[in-house]
């Protein structure tokens, strides 16, 4: 089977991803067969509760709060162009993965002005918890689990309306991913109105899906998504090591292929509806 490419993957130039490596990843993706890789690093100007991070990342917490370091555009830009010299039969897209994008747009454009980026994607990893921003897995503890991914669905339209800066929307189901053990086992159909009106607004918004194969995208959240108009998807592996590239993606497709999706003309592309 032909792998599609891999949209959302990290190197040493994403602030968490020390053991990353662009080199290393283009060499596995020839390997396996991955045509082509977009490496989305990590841009978070949102400055955050560390909980847990700060044991891996100390330097970038005071007080509890996490500021992550700016992406060094230049550095990984070079990177790049290094990368694409030395593994031309592979396909290698520029990229980022912005948090919050919304609340962050003129930083954001003077990032954007240092070079070219082939791929945007919007995340939203952080939800406001009192007058400061924290991830679900910080806010779990202390809020019901349905109500943080409902405020979270509820941010995503805001979140299009608010920046026409990225074109995919990342790991729709980020929250479930840290889904506490002890709260109703997630069911797309619990959060059915909230989780349409999130897609529609993506479609409406003309971005694509991304279907992150960290955990498995809930086919059900896939048969929405043209339902309410969506018509792209893209796949990411969320990969932050070289071994992670591409874990899932076979599966993923299989899915994508159920629900009426097909490659585009070229492998970087994000896959269209059939019609
Ligand atoms: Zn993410
Ligand atoms: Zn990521």
């Amino acid at each position: 089977m032909q792998l599609p490419g891999d949209g959302h993957v990290h190197t040493e130039y994403s602030w968490d991803a020390d053991q990353g490596s662009m080199d290393l990843t283009c060499a596995r993706a020839v390997d396996l067969g991955v045509p082509s890789v977009a490496f989305t690093e990590h841009v978070d100007y949102t400055p955050f509760r560390a909980g847990f991070l700060v044991e891996k990342v100390p330097g970038l917490v005071t007080d509890g709060i996490l500021r992550a370091t700016e992406l060094d555009a230049e550095g990984y830009l070079e990177s790049i162009e290094r990368c694409r010299a030395k593994y031309p039969e592979l396909r290698i897209l520029s990229g980022m993965e912005i948090g919050q994008p919304h609340l962050h747009d003129a930083e954001l454009r003077k990032l954007l002005a240092q070079g070219t980026f082939d791929r945007l994607l919007g995340s939203l990893h952080c939800l406001l918890d009192g007058d400061v921003y924290a991830e679900p897995w910080e806010l779990y503890p202390h809020r019901p689990a349905d109500e943080v991914f409902r405020e979270y669905l509820a941010d995503i339209p805001r979140m299009v309306a608010g920046s026409e800066l990225f074109e995919v929307f990342a790991h729709i189901d980020y929250p479930i991913r840290s889904w506490p053990d002890t709260a109703k086992p997630f069911a797309p159909e619990d959060f059915e109105d909230e989780l349409r009106q999130a897609l529609r607004s993506l479609a409406d918004g003309e971005r694509a899906l991304e279907i992150n194969t960290r955990i498995p995208l809930h086919p059900t959240i896939l048969k929405w998504w043209p339902e309410e108009g969506g018509e792209r998807v893209t796949f990411g592996s969320d990969a932050h090591l070289p071994e992670a590239l591409a874990t899932g993606l076979a599966e993923a497709v299989a899915v994508a292929e159920a629900y009426k999706f097909t490659p585009d003309r070229r492998p970087e592309l994000p896959w269209r509806l059939k019609r």
